[in-house]
């Protein structure tokens, strides 16, 4: 049994986990080890479990517990050349990775106990940002968060997936009318920031085919973004192009700070 696993999503950390009854890894480490704890245990694992992380970039609400929860369980980690080099610098990771680094390379495919990982380059504003393509044991899932335009790469990799986390992270109204200081907003709806309800939705219209079988919309933002609205805005991009919510495929929205999970 494969199960999915979203235990926190948006800025105020990410961590997501893939498993079943031989492995276990997750995917960037946001949150603290006394909630991962919790929530593992909401899903019958606990620490021992976890046999790496895959890291997705260096900003602060992914790779905030990185080195502790790394280096006090002795967990693998799995990132570009570039990001490990940031992470030796960086204050949360600095000094504990030792013995733990394990580099792999966008457009490559990297063998781990079976598991097939594929990260591919995205536009971010950080060191380097990538998206991951996962073949979990004849499941595919490609996991895209925090990404600020849709380039072909993430088309191609999307296309591949029965299963795909994308970011929906803001409402371009909401973003606007809100309280955010220009810069950041500009910041936010750039190229290399995040991704709108909107352009997600469009971009879903060329990612959509036959087999993709769930759509997990992560990262949404507090302040500029609410799950219904999310949701509608997708629905109805999808409904337009003839693809019926529900009935071809499964859409939802991870939430912020609680666990999400399904058994595939
Ligand atoms: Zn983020
Ligand atoms: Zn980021």
């Amino acid at each position: 049994m494969i199960k999915f696993a979203s235990f926190s999503s948006g800025s105020n950390g990410n961590c997501y986990l893939l498993s079943n009854e031989n492995t276990a890894f997750l995917i960037d480490a946001g949150i603290g080890e006394r909630t991962l704890k919790k929530r593992l245990a909401e899903i019958g694992l606990t620490l021992d479990n976890l046999a790496f992380i895959l890291v997705t970039h260096d900003h602060i609400d992914h790779i905030k517990h990185l080195g502790s929860l790394a280096s006090r369980n002795k967990i693998s980690v799995l990132a570009t050349p570039a990001v490990h080099e940031s992470l030796r610098y960086h204050p949360c990771t600095a000094g504990m990775l030792k013995g733990l680094i394990c580099e792999i390379f966008p457009g490559e495919i990297h063998n781990r106990q079976g598991v097939e990982i594929t990260p591919f380059n995205v536009p971010h504003d950080a060191t380097e940002t990538v998206g991951y393509h996962i073949n979990f044991f004849g499941e595919r899932f490609t996991i895209i968060t925090d990404v600020g335009s849709v380039t072909d790469d993430i088309v191609k990799y999307s296309r591949m997936a029965t299963h795909l986390v994308i970011e929906a992270n803001y409402d371009k109204q909401m973003l606007s009318d809100g309280e955010y200081p220009s810069y950041l907003k500009k910041r936010i709806s750039g190229g290399n920031g995040h991704l709108s309800n909107d352009e997600t939705a469009k971009a879903l219209e060329r990612i959509c085919h036959p087999g993709l079988k769930n759509i997990f919309m992560c990262h949404l933002s507090e302040k500029n973004n609410d799950p219904g609205l999310a949701y509608k805005t997708v629905y109805d991009y999808l409904s337009r192009s003839g693809i019926e919510i529900g009935k071809h495929l499964n859409l939802d929205c991870l939430p912020r700070r609680s666990t999400f999970s399904i058994e595939i």
